[in-house]
């Protein structure tokens, strides 16, 4: 159960794509596909058999990426190949993050497996399980047993650049640096946890205070970045940290002229997502460079993930989602634009 793909492990980023399937609703309208995955790493958009003028963007365009994921794939492959080699680099010590990034209704959620609405009961299943399963199945492993390891959660959302608490009632808490850089989420909670059951425990009730977007693209959290840390610290006096794997359920990509309103703070909000989206592309971009200079201070969310992106032993995967249908067509090729200049 401990391997992993060489493949991966090897790798300081990796860059995914998921396609979801056409919806019931989009198969009653006739949505016609424009997604297909020819191959493993290749992704194709491609122009509808329909006579329609969609030129401008489809153009057949060709990507390729480490993974591309069809509408058959599950959330237990797409795991095994994304987040699953991170679960263990964070056991050698690394700073590994996993985004689900995407448009909003193209599956960020749904991979992530934080959908505790009650709507569905999938949540079990997606990513943020089967991480928490394998930290655990690690964690009791004898080959880190002398490491004498303790697991950790914290859940916090950032919405407007602003942090908030999702295991402490939404508390706002305040992003500081320090004189050596480092970085702190002043009094985030950190819950000490013994089973997988209780992680999936506190990211339900974490999810259950998430922030309610009340723009008409979306009536849940589509506007909020939500961060799902786990920690490994070593049962020492200071309970030094080994450790952090990142979830990251991005806010929404849409830009801001498609969004169908002049609300004043709707605008602020489409603002800010697209400031931090942009931040988060920068810094990606420069960790795949081996630059030095990694501009994790552009935005709240590249800061609180300064760990992530400094230092050696960082590890960074990206899953881009995609809508199929047609009418999702601008989005899906933004997406692929961005997650294809992330490296
Ligand atoms: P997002 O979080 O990106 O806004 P969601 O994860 O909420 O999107 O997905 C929108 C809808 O599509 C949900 O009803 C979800 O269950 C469904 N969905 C998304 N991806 C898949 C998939 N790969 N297979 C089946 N249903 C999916
Ligand atoms: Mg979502």
């Amino acid at each position: 159960p401990l391997s992993t793909t060489d493949h991966i492990e090897s790798q300081r980023i990796c860059v995914c794509v998921r396609k979801r399937p056409l919806n019931k609703q989009e198969i009653n309208k006739k949505e016609i596909d424009v997604v297909s995955v020819p191959g493993k790493g290749t992704l194709l958009v491609h122009e509808p058999k329909q006579k329609v003028d969609l030129t401008k963007y489809l153009d057949n365009q060709i990507f390729h990426f480490d993974y591309s994921f069809d509408e058959t794939a599950t959330n237990d492959l797409v795991y095994k190949f994304t987040a699953k080699p991170l679960v263990q680099s964070i056991f050698e010590g690394a700073m590994a993050t996993c985004f689900a990034y995407g448009q909003t209704g193209s599956g960020k959620t749904h991979t992530m497996g934080g959908d505790f609405t009650g709507r569905q009961q999938n949540s079990a299943k997606g990513i943020y399980a089967l991480a928490a399963h394998d930290v655990f199945t690690y964690l009791n492993h004898r080959r880190y047993a002398n490491l004498d390891l303790s697991a950790y959660v914290s859940f916090f959302e950032i919405y407007n650049g602003k942090v908030f608490d999702l295991l402490n009632k939404k508390a706002k808490l305040r992003v500081l640096e320090d004189d050596r850089q480092q970085v702190q989420v002043v009094g985030l909670e950190e819950v000490y946890v013994s089973s997988a059951e209780e992680v999936i425990k506190m990211i339900q009730m974490g999810s259950a205070c998430r922030t309610s977007g009340q723009t008409s693209a979306n009536a849940n959290s589509s506007r909020s970045h939500a961060i799902l840390q786990i920690v490994l610290r070593r049962n020492d006096r200071a309970t030094t940290l080994l450790g952090k794997f990142s979830l990251v359920d991005l806010a929404g990509n849409e830009r801001g002229t498609d969004v169908s309103s002049n609300d004043r703070s709707t605008l602020v909000e489409t603002a800010e997502i697209n400031r931090s989206l942009l931040a988060l592309k920068e810094c990606i971009r420069s960790l795949g460079m081996n630059s030095d200079h990694i501009p994790f201070r552009m935005s709240t969310l590249t800061k609180v993930l300064r760990d992530s992106f400094i230092g050696e032993k960082s590890r960074t995967c990206m899953i881009a989602m995609v809508s199929p249908g047609m009418a999702s067509c601008e989005y899906t090729m933004n997406t692929l634009r961005y997650a294809d200049r992330a490296y």
